[in-house]
């Protein structure tokens, strides 16, 4: 679907008329080609006094070959300025933002990257340090308030130990493969990351399952992890059966026509995923439905279909496919919420649930699946480019697609960029996770 307010505002006469009005000015966003450098210009790397992160992080920035200063330079254009906040241990401290930030945060480039390492507040030694902590993700979502031209920030807790764990996270929040996510706040702790040997092909003999993979995100999902090397498992009801082998075709993987709601789905899931692979690394749960009506006129069919669809039938298929060790040790489940199930949305009682739900679903399997060195997180797309949405009345599309600070719906890519990152095995210490890919909507927490 185009965005002819984008394509308006990309023109000569746009770009004019939209800065004469003040109107959203929509940039067009960089997003990842193979071989691409990762940031459009060097990242200027700083750290308060006694972070513990800024060096781990810059070896990460080498291997990765982006350019890294540690001072500011004139007349420098920075793909990224990237700050250690874990020194900060009281909000006195907490001027060593301002200080790094301030004189340079101008010379950030077109889709630049803002990103700032903490420590989880939770682990600070003293009240006053973990205060001090928390206080960065408030600093973070309104740096990213205030970027144009495309430009993201994040906040990234990295846990006492986790330091070598970061690689997969900075590699994706430092490259075009993040251009939707922005002002989100993501943890890492333990677990045994294993980096891949080759970055551009991280999944390289892992089998990945995606549901509702016929089209839409689902069908992008199916896409990146079939570029990063996975064997690609695509299932989507039968009546999408024309949609699923197209897709499955693109990336060489196999087709399963299943409706997940079935009660024996998640048996001949597992079977099919023994017979023929032997197991599976990487599950990802896309496929969704929405019955909207408002709740005094929300029938139980319609209530039931939703939550069937997109959280029973997901916690039916996590049972059998964990309790029949049918993922292995290190798998990788991947949910699919929604800024309706943090925020709510109106006519949506059903699926705000589900997609709550769904953050429920992680939150609680997310120690099961530490125990055998696997991981559970979840993507939130806000408003993204598909079908689904394609089917909003025209002027709540236009706000919806408005209200973000990169005042855009983004692309079914960028959420399948982000299941890709949760499902690197670099990423082991990614775990119960919610991360919003909606470009900082101004909706919800
Ligand atoms: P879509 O309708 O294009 O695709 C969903 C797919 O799920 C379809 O191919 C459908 O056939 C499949 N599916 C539905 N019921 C199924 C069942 N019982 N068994 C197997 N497959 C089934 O939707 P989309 O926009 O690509 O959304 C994908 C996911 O992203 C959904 O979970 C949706 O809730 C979520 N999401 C989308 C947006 C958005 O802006 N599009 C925003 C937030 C969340």
């Amino acid at each position: 679907m185009t965005d002819r307010y984008q394509t308006f505002a990309a023109s000569g006469p746009g770009r004019f008329v939209i800065n004469k009005l003040g109107l959203p000015n929509p940039a067009t966003l960089r997003r990842y080609q193979p071989g691409q450098p990762a940031l459009d210009g060097p990242a200027l790397v700083g750290a308060a006094p006694g972070g513990r992160l800024s060096a781990p992080a810059i070896e990460v920035l080498r291997a990765a070959e982006i350019s890294v200063l540690d001072s500011a330079a004139a007349e420098e254009r920075y793909g990224a300025l990237v700050f250690d906040a874990s020194g900060i241990t009281s909000p006195d401290e907490l001027g060593e933002l301002r200080e790094f930030f301030q004189p340079v945060i101008r010379s950030l480039g077109p889709c630049g990257r803002v990103l700032v390492l903490g420590s989880p507040p939770e682990s600070g030694a003293t009240a006053e340090e973990s205060i001090a902590q928390r206080a960065l993700e408030g600093f973070t979502r309104s740096v990213g308030k205030e970027l144009r031209r495309g430009g993201t920030a994040q906040l990234v807790y990295v846990a006492p130990g986790a330091e070598g764990n970061m690689a997969s996270t900075l590699r994706f929040l430092l490259s075009a493969k993040s251009a939707f996510v922005a002002g989100q706040v993501i943890r890492i702790g333990a677990g045994n990351a294993v980096e891949p040997s080759d970055w551009a092909r991280p999944l390289g003999g892992k089998v990945a399952v995606v549901t509702g993979a016929s089209q839409g995100i689902g069908a992008a999902m199916a896409r990146v992890l079939g570029r990063d090397g996975a064997q690609v498992v695509a299932l989507d009801i039968p009546a999408q059966g024309a949609g699923l082998v197209k897709v499955a075709n693109e990336v060489g993987g196999s087709t399963l026509q299943l409706d997940i709601t079935d009660p024996a789905a998640p048996a001949r899931l597992r079977e099919y995923l023994t017979e023929r692979y032997g197991g599976v690394d990487i599950l990802v749960h896309n496929a969704g439905i929405t019955k909207d009506k408002t709740l005094a006129k929300m029938s139980a069919d319609r209530w039931d279909a939703v939550l069937g669809v997109n959280l029973r039938s997901q916690l039916a298929i996590n049972a059998e496919l964990l309790t029949e060790s049918v993922l292995r040790d290190n798998g990788r489940i991947i949910g699919v919420s929604s800024i309706a199930g943090i925020a709510g949305n109106f006519g949506q009682t059903n699926y705000g649930t589900s997609k709550a739900g769904v953050i429920g679903m992680v939150r609680t399997a997310a120690p099961v699946l530490a125990e055998r060195g696997g991981t559970i997180n979840a993507v939130a797309p806000g408003f993204i480019e598909t079908r689904m949405t394609a089917k909003i009345p025209v002027l709540t599309r236009e706000v919806g697609r408005r209200l973000s600070s990169l005042a855009q719906g983004g692309l079914p890519v960028d959420v399948a960029e982000a299941v890709a990152w949760y499902a690197n095995p670099a990423s082991a210490g990614v775990n119960g996770n919610i991360v919003r890919v909606c470009g900082q909507a101004f909706l919800g927490a």
